[in-house]
């Protein structure tokens, strides 16, 4: 490789996806080889595959394709596989990319430009998302505004991690040592100098979604809380409000004691009133245990990932 040749890794996490490496690198050839001054390094991180992906991928290395294989010791989930994929990245520019054919290659192109132009992370913006569910891009909807008016800083919505970055933001990221790892909301944390492109997602090249309704809820509930105090300061703000609410309640009660006398009767009232702040406790230690159970996590320090083997480019894979 050319010394004034800029290197750009492709960061390409893959679970189970035997068939769709083929037309990933087909796409990429026909997209990348028109494209002169750059040298294209393909860091794959199988994430705990246990179809013939790694055999796929050991088949390029040894057809000498420029292609770099991190395997994990298991299914880490994406954010650890980009993870990984990331703190081996040697580019000038990374750009973390899915093997489904999902984020069209096409993009990389107008990418590059806007790099070269002086930005710093270049986002791959989804003008389209008809490709999705309905269910999926409108709970997408829902969690990007939820995200965004209770958490700083905002994530771009119709953006996944399809995006180029330079350098300079890949050394940043490198620095967040949490093991919760969001990625969306990591990025956008470090920041930099920041434009889009846009593209229409396509459907899937091959192989099935590895997420469903439970996996992106979870996933949903680690982003929002990993950057946002809001659930934990709402019960602050409704136990003013029930307190309020009680005091005004028993002023209620006195006055109408000392008008009316005692009043026996109250049974469903108190029922109703003891049922409700017991759910509202309930809720509200529930939202404590959500935070409580994440930090316990985060106070392991565990690594995000284990590595089995690095395929470098030199082995004789
Ligand atoms: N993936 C992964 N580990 C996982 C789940 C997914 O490495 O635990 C990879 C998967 O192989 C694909 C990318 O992440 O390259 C995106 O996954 P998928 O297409 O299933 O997600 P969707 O596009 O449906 O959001
Ligand atoms: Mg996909």
């Amino acid at each position: 490789m050319s010394k004034k040749h800029k290197i750009v890794s492709l960061i390409i996490p893959v679970l189970n996806e035997e068939d769709a490496i083929s037309p990933f690198m087909a796409a990429m050839d026909g997209c990348l080889g028109g494209i002169s001054g750059y040298h294209f390094e393909y860091i794959f991180v199988d994430d705990g595959s246990t179809d013939g992906t790694l055999a796929r991928l050991r088949d390029l290395a040894e057809a000498g394709r420029p292609v770099q294989i991190i395997e994990l010791s298991r299914n880490f989930g994406k954010e650890a596989a980009l993870s990984a994929g990331i703190d081996h990245a040697e580019g000038d520019a990374v750009i973390p990319i899915d093997v489904d054919l999902q984020d069209p290659p096409h993009v990389i192109v107008d990418m590059i430009a806007k790099w070269e132009a002086g930005w710093e992370v270049v986002l791959a913006m989804r003008s389209d998302r008809s490709s999705d569910t309905l269910v999926k891009s409108q709970s997408a909807r829902l969690f990007y505004w939820l995200h965004n008016r209770f958490s700083a800083p905002r994530i771009p919505a119709n953006c996944g991690d399809f995006r180029l970055m330079d350098k300079v933001v890949v050394a940043a990221l490198r620095r967040l040592p949490e093991s919760q790892r969001f990625m969306k909301g990591l990025f956008a944390w470090v920041g930099f100098r920041t434009t889009s492109v846009s593209y229409v997602r396509e459907s899937r090249s091959a192989g099935q979604s590895k997420f469903n309704v439970g996996k992106l809820l979870d996933f949903a509930i680690q982003g929002f809380t990993s950057f946002s105090l809001a659930p934990l300061r709402l019960w602050h703000i409704l136990g003013v409000m029930v307190s309020l609410l009680s005091l005004a309640f028993a002023t209620f009660i006195v006055v109408r004691v000392l008008v009316h006398g005692i009043d026996v009767p109250g049974y469903a009232s108190l029922m109703v009133v003891v049922l409700f702040l017991g759910g509202l406790q309930l809720i509200g230690i529930g939202v404590l245990g959500e935070y409580l159970g994440r930090s316990y996590f985060e106070a392991k320090r565990r690594p995000i990932y284990i590595i089995r083997k690095v395929h470098s480019r030199q082995d004789d894979c």
